[in-house]
């Protein structure tokens, strides 16, 4: 069976695990850097990214990171794990881990908005997804490499790059699971190639 963690260091933690199972695949919350190594995926929760990098630092969780992208396993980071993810983040000189070929903006939805709900149409998922925003980021430049799944508002909030998975959003809020269903598929192609 395909396994699937979740960081679980601050943040949404247990709705992931949830839409995880949900999806069919086995959920492992992640608490220690050594769990990384039996993972086929890593979903980054969303949370507060300086709160989570602080707690990735205390628990020595940097390089096994780095590494887990490196080795091409699939990363899908939500909200403030987008953040973690990216390579660039407006107004900061250096990025978490920093793998995602994206520049992203947190809190850029204006504080009138700190959290919304908006119906979105993510290329290949789903014409009808409820995405529910809490002080959202979004994705200011992307790569040429990254593929561009839904906007909101003519800013992007949905993006892929290979192995990763990137949304402004928090898709483990509502009953829906197709974007994390999504994401598993991804996990499952990434696992076959590499057994290939
Ligand atoms: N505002 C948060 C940050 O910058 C992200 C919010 C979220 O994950 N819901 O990290």
């Amino acid at each position: 069976m395909i396994k699937v963690g979740v960081l679980a260091l601050q943040g949404a933690v247990r709705e992931h695990v949830r839409s995880i199972e949900e999806s069919g695949a086995e959920a492992v919350i992640v608490k220690r850097k050594e769990q990384l190594q039996d993972l086929d995926g890593l979903i980054l929760p969303g949370g507060e990214s300086t709160a989570m990098r602080r707690l990735i630092d205390k628990y020595d969780f940097m390089d096994e990171l780095k590494r887990f992208a490196d080795e091409g396993k699939p990363m899908f980071g939500t909200c403030a794990g987008l953040i973690l993810l990216a390579k660039n983040i407006v107004g900061y000189d250096a990025p978490h881990i920093g793998r995602m070929d994206v520049t992203v903006e947190r809190n850029s939805f204006g504080r009138q908005r700190e959290s919304f709900e908006a119906d979105l149409d993510i290329k290949d998922v789903a014409n009808d997804f409820t995405a529910v925003f809490i002080r959202a980021p979004h994705i200011v430049e992307a790569g040429e490499n990254v593929e561009v799944l839904a906007k909101h508002n003519g800013r992007i909030v949905v993006a892929r790059e290979g192995q990763f998975l990137g949304c402004s959003f928090h898709p483990e809020l509502t009953d829906d699971h197709r974007f994390t269903a999504y994401f598993i598929e991804m996990v499952k192609e990434a696992k076959k190639k590499q057994l290939a």
